[in-house]
């Protein structure tokens, strides 16, 4: 298990600390964010720095500004919601490095709070420059990492800043550690897990890492069909990766010689067309005619699959279970939200789609954690240390 340091465990009074944050929020074509949950999610380490004095300097990165200076990504918006929502003034620099910037941060008082521009107007960002990342540091006397959705990057600021100061982890990463560690280190049984989504090869390494985990694996999405294919029945014209096909036989089997109980949807929800308005309806699985895609999981699969997540003492869910942008085939994913949200056990939903479709819904205060990171919380389930998380000093 991972001993991070957390901002509890460092003397910040008075100290200039460096938070990266995960403020990459949607915005609307006016430029006006329409879910400030991200910025809000960093709100307890911020008003934590905040109450115990010390001088608090955000980074942030928003949208694709390809290393350049541009107006559109400026985070001008966010600094006004963040001054709204902690009710203080909030500082915004003109630039990441240079003079201007480290005259704003020279005129900080204890408790005051100062954002620095987009970090990614700068090309060396992404590319971990290590110039880059000691110019940043130059700013601060600490750095905290508390941005869970980009720490499966080694970027400068989401890694590379802890080579230069001493560390630590904020609250929503140690939120997203100790919650999502529990579950696949020491979970309560029995402990599920539900994958779907588009394809197999997305999400091989968390098949791997899970199936000595779990009790039970529920598969579900396009990556069913690969796994038909591998049992020889056949699926029409759903989404196939022929490549794959040997490597879904060998999940199978590894499940069964490791006693964990993977299930595929027994029936399915069929159209003539991948698209919303067309001919649908549902056939067993080993059904499936052969002018016809697999759009979502039947309703026979969806009582089963709810019946086992609500008697769950631990689920973790990634990937929805059908193309759930189309209203005709939501229904699948949108009966596992609701499976979630009864069950009285431990629930997590890895990011992504399946936290869109839970939001959607109105179940997010029903589940006990939405990952704010879908690819960092995907690579956590694989096993892997995030690097974001790996550079931060040790208790
Ligand atoms: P992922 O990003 O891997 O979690 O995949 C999410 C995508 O998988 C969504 O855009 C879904 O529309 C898509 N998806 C789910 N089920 C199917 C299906 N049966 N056929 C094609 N695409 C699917």
């Amino acid at each position: 298990m991972l001993n991070k340091r957390s901002i509890e465990d460092i003397a910040v009074q008075g100290k200039k600390v460096l938070v990266r944050v995960d403020f990459n929020v949607p915005q609307n074509e006016n430029g006006e964010i329409t879910d400030d949950r991200r910025i809000r999610e960093a709100l307890r380490t911020i008003n934590y720095l905040v109450q115990n004095n010390a001088r608090v300097i955000l980074m942030s990165h928003l949208g694709r500004p390809k290393g350049k200076f541009n107006d559109k990504y400026s985070l001008k918006p966010i600094a006004e919601r963040l001054s709204a929502l902690l009710n203080k003034d909030v500082v915004l620099a003109e630039d990441v490095i240079g003079e201007r910037v480290a005259q704003k941060v020279e005129a900080l008082k204890d408790g005051d709070v100062l954002l620095l521009e987009n970090v990614r107007f700068y090309e060396q960002e992404e590319k971990n420059d290590p110039e880059f990342a000691k110019k940043i540091a130059e700013l601060g006397d600490l750095y905290v990492n508390d941005a869970f959705g980009t720490a499966h990057r080694a970027h400068a600021s989401t890694a590379g800043l802890a080579d230069y100061l001493p560390s630590a982890i904020g609250y929503l990463i140690k939120k997203e550690l100790d919650i999502m560690g529990k579950a696949i280190t020491t979970p309560e049984r029995p402990f599920v897990a539900i994958l779907g989504g588009a394809k197999v090869s997305d999400k091989i390494g968390v098949i791997e890492n899970l199936l000595d985990k779990v009790d039970t694996l529920l598969i579900g999405g396009g990556m069913a069909f690969t796994f038909y294919k591998a049992m020889g029945y056949e699926i029409g014209k759903s989404i196939l990766e022929a490549d794959k096909v040997e490597l879904a036989a060998e999940i199978l089997k590894k499940a069964e010689a490791k006693g964990v109980k993977l299930l595929l949807p027994v029936d399915m929800v069929v159209a003539a067309e991948f698209k919303n308005d067309t001919e649908f309806n549902t056939v067993d699985a080993d059904k499936m005619p052969n002018d016809r895609l697999g759009l979502d999981i039947g309703e026979k699969t969806m009582a089963i699959y709810s019946e086992i997540i609500k008697n769950a003492k631990t689920v973790v869910w990634n990937g929805p279970m059908g193309v759930f942008e189309m209203p005709n085939f939501a229904k699948g994913t949108f009966a596992l939200a609701d499976a979630m949200s009864q069950c009285s056990g431990s629930t997590i939903v890895g990011g992504g789609d399946s936290a869109a479709a839970v939001e959607q819904l109105g179940f997010a205060d029903k589940i006990t954690h939405i990952s704010t990171g879908g690819g960092a919380s995907l690579e956590f389930l694989e096993g892997k240390v995030l690097p974001g998380i790996a550079v931060i000093n040790e208790k």
